[in-house]
């Protein structure tokens, strides 16, 4: 068989994360600041971690129900209701998945006939137009700008709408903008979603990381609830990346197609993780708290100084990340990430990777140390000023 056949089309047809390209030359390279991961720079709060230490010398190593640990989805189900007031029925509207990522690809999976488009607001996490695609759907992107702080505007969104869009897939606090969207602004997409009858994936993964008002979830307002499948997780909030814990609330049709694909392909996620995610949902709010006041620490000084040397940056209002423009400087976002790299050793990534509306500007994430963050400054400070 020749080795073009041997792979599926679907799979050939996909590109490989342009992440990784960098991550894999800085890797190779010493001296090298990194402000290139998509992850808090925290250990897991250690009560945390005792909770799956003690799990373990308890000897719970074997499967839960598929959905999760009930007594987790309870504990899921109080936090989202206290903290974006929304409700949901442990029972058999929330499941326990392996990351926000496989949360991700079950809904699609679940939701996605051949042919149906998926509207997906841009520049955005890398995963969503490829898991459209695997799942056999077609992404649609859309493109938002630094001109509207990267927000998604409702005529965007009605142009970009076919008789064969499915659902629209939104990401607010945004990787890699750092933009958010007041309960104000969704209420202008809620419309349009109602008006064509189409489902709202909804990826709030850093909501616990809005600094500059209380972060609003699109399920909070009238008729949204039953449209949207809320996605979730403890990578971010909770600094356990690599637990690979996330969760999903949605309308129990939703979940039980959900459920049919995660009890086949996963059967269910980590039995100690799980009982670790009790422990921070029931005690680690003050932990989160404190990594989010740092965050927002940083956030401050980060893109203050990046307007001091020259790059203009909006104020991302969430999640780890400044998305600088070096429109000013005449090169690519790939040529800028790659000559910043090989010269002053730091890793950053070029906005285009993100899709529509990310050419011209290059994600620096936050989740470092403030130390870091002020020679990293230094070093492109220096880059700015060769060119
Ligand atoms: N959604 C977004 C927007 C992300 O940035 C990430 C991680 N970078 C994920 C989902 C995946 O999260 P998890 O670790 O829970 O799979």
């Amino acid at each position: 068989m020749k080795s073009s056949t041997r792979t599926s089309k679907l799979v050939n047809e996909i590109p490989p994360s342009g992440i990784r390209k960098f991550f894999d030359l800085a890797s190779s390279m010493d001296n090298i600041i990194s402000l290139g991961v998509g992850e808090p720079d925290f250990i897991t709060p250690w009560a945390v971690r005792e909770a799956c230490i003690s799990s373990l010398e308890r000897g719970y190593t074997s499967y839960t129900a598929n959905a999760g640990l009930l007594e987790l989805r309870v504990e899921i189900a109080k936090y989202m209701n206290k903290q974006f007031q929304l409700a949901y029925q442990p029972k058999d509207e929330i499941i326990v998945t392996v990351g926000a990522s496989e949360a991700l690809d079950i809904a699609l999976r679940a939701i996605i006939d051949p042919g149906d488009e998926i509207i997906v607001v841009e520049p955005t996490f890398v995963s969503y137009a490829p898991l459209v695609t695997l799942a056999g759907g077609k992404a649609v992107p859309v493109g938002t700008t630094v001109e509207t702080n990267f927000r998604l505007l409702p005529e965007q969104l009605e142009n970009a709408i076919s008789p064969n869009t499915k659902a629209i897939m939104l990401s607010f606090p945004n990787n890699p903008t750092g933009s958010t969207m007041t309960e104000a602004e969704l209420r202008g997409i809620a419309k349009i979603v109602e008006k064509y009858d189409l489902l709202v994936i909804s990826d709030e993964i850093y909501a616990e990381m809005t600094y500059d008002h209380t972060h609003s979830s699109i399920a909070n307002i009238e008729g949204m609830r039953d449209r949207t499948i809320l996605i979730s997780g403890f990578s971010k909030a909770f600094a356990m990346t690599g637990w690979r814990l996330g969760f999903v609330t949605a309308p129990s049709d939703i979940t039980s197609a959900m459920l049919k694909i995660h009890q086949y392909t996963m059967m269910c996620a980590s039995t100690m993780a799980q009982h670790a995610a009790i422990e921070a949902l029931q005690n680690g709010m003050d932990d989160v708290e404190k990594m989010v006041q740092s965050y927002k620490q940083r956030r401050n000084y980060f893109v203050k100084s990046f307007d001091e040397i020259g790059l203009p940056c909006h104020v991302p209002g969430g999640a780890f990340y400044a998305f600088p423009s070096i429109k000013n400087t005449g090169l690519t976002s790939e040529q800028f990430a790659e000559q910043l790299l090989l010269t002053e050793r730091v890793a950053v990534v070029p906005g285009h990777v993100f899709g529509l509306g990310g050419e011209g500007h290059i994600r620096c994430s936050y989740a470092t140390s403030l130390d870091n963050l002020k020679e990293a400054v230094t070093r492109i400070d220096r880059f700015l000023q060769s060119l």
